[in-house]
This record gives C-alpha cells, structure tokens and sequence, in this order.
C-alpha cells in the first residue's frame, strides 16, 4: 500500500461522508493480452471504449505510461503487465529508478539482488525519510513477492515494522511538544480541543470586540 502514510489523504477519507458506490468498476481484461499490439495501446484502446451505464473503467494512466517505458525489451506482456501493476508513486524519482531497474533485471531474465536497494539503515526524527524509506521497502516488497519467490519477504517486513513503529513514536512526541498554547505556550491538556488556553481566547475575543467598537 503506497498510501499507508498519506495522513492528509487519510484524513479526508475519514472526514468524507460515506459516498453512495453507484458505479461498479471494471477491472481491465487480462485476455485481451493476446491482441497483437504493445500493452501500453491495447489499454489505451480499451479505456476508450465507451461502457455500458452503471460500469467504470480504472484509472489506467499510470499503467500505461509505466508500460510504454518498458514494453520494447520484451515480448513476454504478461510479465509487463505484472511489472506495471505493482502500486508505487511513479512521480517520485527515486521509488521510479529503483522499479525500472529491477523491471529490466526481471525482464532480462537476471537474479536480482533486492537488498541492494535496501535504504541505509539511519537514526532518523525526519518524517519525511521515514516515508521515504517505507515506500522503498514496500516497493521492494512486492517485487520479493511476485518475482522472487518472497525470498525477502520476512526481512522487508521486519524493516517496515521497524520504520513504522519510528514514525509512531515520532508522531506521538510532536502531539505531545505541541501541546502548549498558541499564544502564552502556557501547557493545555492533552485532550484541550483548542489552540489556545482560556485566557488568550478571552483577551483576544474581547480585543477583536473593542478594536470593532473604536471604529
Ligand atoms: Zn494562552
């Protein structure tokens, strides 16, 4: 999941209102494989096929462009759909180098030495890295998984637990620093619903009250 740390993401999932599923979505038909045409256009050619009312057709923007970096070295369109289904943000530079090299090693038929891209092992409050260096491992993740066997599962695993149990903690000691009012920094509760203490909010109702009442 790419989206595990996307808190903004999460957030407004949450806060959504449930939304009524009126549309079924379509997932993309693997047969049509076998039509004689690179991957990335016979996607294409399908998103545009308009569809029966009630139905969706996925997203597949990402699919195709991954696809069309990578189709010409091979034949195989089954591994090529394999690659370009694995979840990753591709708009990140870093995470889309490490899938495109390892796409090619599949592809070439090489053993690919996952742990080399490994992120290095840090200390780090920054949680920012933090994410970083999940999205890595959970992209490694499923490339241990669907071409290796899951050779590397267990190890990747234990590095996400170890990177998620940081950004708890992390995440709990900012909760705990800010606790304090936006104002004075006089402490608030940890369960105070607002930014600043009582008295602040009262000096500041009653000055926004006495500047209205000057003009
Ligand atoms: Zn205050």
């Amino acid at each position: 999941m790419n989206t595990v740390f996307d808190w903004k993401l999460i957030k407004s999932t949450l806060m959504a209102p449930a939304a009524v599923i009126r549309e079924a979505v379509l997932g993309f038909p693997q047969l049509l494989l076998k039509l004689d045409a690179p991957v990335s256009h016979i996607m294409e050619r399908w998103i545009q096929i308009p569809f029966a009312r009630g139905y969706k057709k996925p997203d597949l923007e990402v699919e195709i462009k991954l696809a069309a970096m990578i189709e010409e070295k091979t034949e195989d369109k089954e591994l090529v759909y394999k690659l370009v289904t694995i979840p990753f943000a591709e708009g990140d530079k870093e995470l889309l180098q490490i899938w495109y090299d390892l796409a090619q090693c599949v592809m070439e038929n090489r053993t690919c030495n996952i742990p080399d891209y490994y992120p290095p092992d840090e200390e780090s409050d920054d949680l920012g890295s933090l994410e970083q260096r999940y999205h890595i491992y959970d992209l490694l993740f499923n490339f241990s998984e669907k071409f290796e066997g899951g050779f590397f599962s267990g190890h990747i695993m234990e590095a996400k637990k170890a990177i998620s149990d940081s950004i708890t903690r992390v995440l709990s000691q900012k909760r705990f620093k800010s606790k304090g009012c936006k104002i004075c920094g006089r402490p608030l509760a940890w369960n105070y619903r607002f930014m600043t203490c009582q008295r602040c909010f009262e000096e500041e109702k009653y000055a926004v009250r006495f500047r209205r009442r000057r003009r």
